[in-house]
């Protein structure tokens, strides 16, 4: 028997024993049945007394000790007052680590705003507070992005993709860049982080204005040699034995001219993040344009063909999307040996409109791809210097293609050959009424 059983038995027995004994003295006076309803009448009294006591320490248990009962009330007393020690134990480790997470939040180097599902304030540290101006009275409660008044910001909460960081302006006082990266839990609710980057702001300013300067520098020196070389080379009286060194100091002055362009375009696109508006384009005619330069620039070296299935237009900018365009062109008559297909397609669909080039070149391996963007990145830089690559063509599309709202896919496999797409969003499609296409499933006159 455990010690509960025991106990209730022990209880047990007392009440028949009070039972007992008031029959007995009842039945001495002759009344027994007085005489149990006395004794009964006794034993709940002892009940209620414990009972009281019991309700009276729970009640003022934080300042009172537990009363002294012994049998199963002893039980229950000292049962309720092991549950107490316990909550109060675990109260004090939760308050412990509360203040602990206060303290290292605190001492982040990072402001973190914790938002409710409707993206109202629910706690934020002091880094937060200071960058966001936002004071611990009076802010619980507030949305953040009316406190904020920075309209990229709300579009950037109700948006809900919070795949990429958001880097802003914001002026207190002094200009401060600011980048925030939220974070969903729960049931809509946010983790904000908010990052002071003003000097990583200015750092990418001040990089971009020196090769934007740099650049420019450079461009006319060097259009004054390559004029030089260039009137030096076809000079008629040029030594024999100075010609190659003079052929060979051409090609490389030509490629320095390419870069240095290239890197003014770059940091012409880079000066803005804001989307191009842009004029209508037919892209029919730009393909047709693409085609024959390719055509020219590469004599009978590929086979090329034009595949255009839609006769919609982009709303874009022309000089851009040529740029873009074209390199992917260049890129593909470049790295294709001869003999080998070039195509060049543009379709729409549900998506937008999509621009692709496929070539059955070398093809590049897959652990290359991801870098590809990057500017100088070369798969094969020795290769890549030989077809007068300034390394900067494909940094050119991508940033193109950001401008428009676009993107960039590469696909590729060596020894397979590459299509490199343009996808462009659907927002810039104007449709055309549909041209009938003949047997072959493209528009009149538009396969090479
Ligand atoms: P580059 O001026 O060197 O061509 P890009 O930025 O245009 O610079 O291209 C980066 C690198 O990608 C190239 O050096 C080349 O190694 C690879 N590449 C680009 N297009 C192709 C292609 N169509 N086929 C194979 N490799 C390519």
């Amino acid at each position: 028997m455990d010690g509960g059983f025991r106990a209730w038995g022990y209880a047990l027995g007392r009440v028949v024993g009070v039972a007992v004994l008031g029959l007995l003295v009842g039945w001495a006076i002759g009344h027994p049945w007085w005489g149990l309803a006395g004794a009964l009448a006794l034993a709940a009294l002892g009940l209620w007394r414990n009972l009281y006591r019991l309700e009276d320490w729970l009640r003022h248990r934080n300042r009172m000790t537990p009363p002294d009962a012994g049998g199963l009330w002893g039980d229950v007393v000292s049962q309720v007052s092991r549950l107490h020690r316990r909550k109060q134990f675990h109260k004090q480790r939760m308050l412990a680590l509360f203040r602990e997470l206060r303290r290292s939040s605190a001492s982040m180097p990072d402001g973190v705003v914790v938002l409710n599902a409707g993206h109202e304030i629910l706690w934020f540290n002091r880094k937060a507070g200071e960058l966001l101006g936002l004071r611990r009275k009076t802010d619980f409660g507030i949305p953040l992005a009316s406190l904020l008044r920075l309209p990229e910001f709300g579009r950037y909460l109700a948006k809900g993709d919070f795949s990429s960081a958001l880097r802003l302006q914001r002026r207190i006082g002094e200009a401060v860049w600011l980048e925030f990266q939220a974070m969903p839990y729960g049931e809509g609710q946010l983790v904000l982080l908010v990052r002071d980057v003003t000097r990583q702001a200015q750092l990418e300013t001040m990089r971009k204005d020196f090769v934007a300067n740099a650049s420019h520098e450079l461009r006319s020196p060097l259009t004054v040699i390559a004029g030089y070389l260039e009137t030096l080379s076809t000079e008629p009286d040029l030594p024999a034995d100075l010609r190659p060194p003079m052929q060979e100091m051409r090609r490389q002055s030509e490629r320095m001219t390419a870069i240095i362009s290239d890197l003014l375009e770059l940091s012409r696109l880079e000066a803005s993040d804001e989307q191009v508006a842009g004029e209508e384009i037919d892209v029919t005619a730009l393909l047709a344009v693409l085609a024959r330069d390719l055509r020219t620039r590469d004599g009978a070296r590929h086979e090329v063909e034009v595949r255009v299935e839609s006769g919609d237009r982009l709303r874009a900018d022309e000089g851009l999307l040529h740029s873009a365009f074209w390199n992917l062109v260049d890129n593909a008559s470049k790295y294709t040996p001869a003999g080998g297909r070039i195509t060049l397609r543009w379709w729409v669909d549900e998506d937008g409109g999509h621009f692709s080039v496929t070539d059955t070149g070398p093809g590049i391996p897959p652990e290359h791809l991801p870098r590809l963007t990057e500017r100088f990145y070369r798969v094969d830089p020795g290769r890549a210097r030989d077809a007068g690559g300034s390394g900067l063509g494909l940094a050119i599309v991508r940033h193109v293609m950001q401008r428009h709202g676009g993107e960039l896919a590469i696909r590729s496999e060596a020894g397979q050959g590459s299509t490199f797409t343009c996808h462009l969003p659907v927002t810039r499609i104007v449709r055309q009424p549909v041209a009938l296409p003949d047997e072959s499933g493209y528009a009149p006159g538009q396969r090479a």
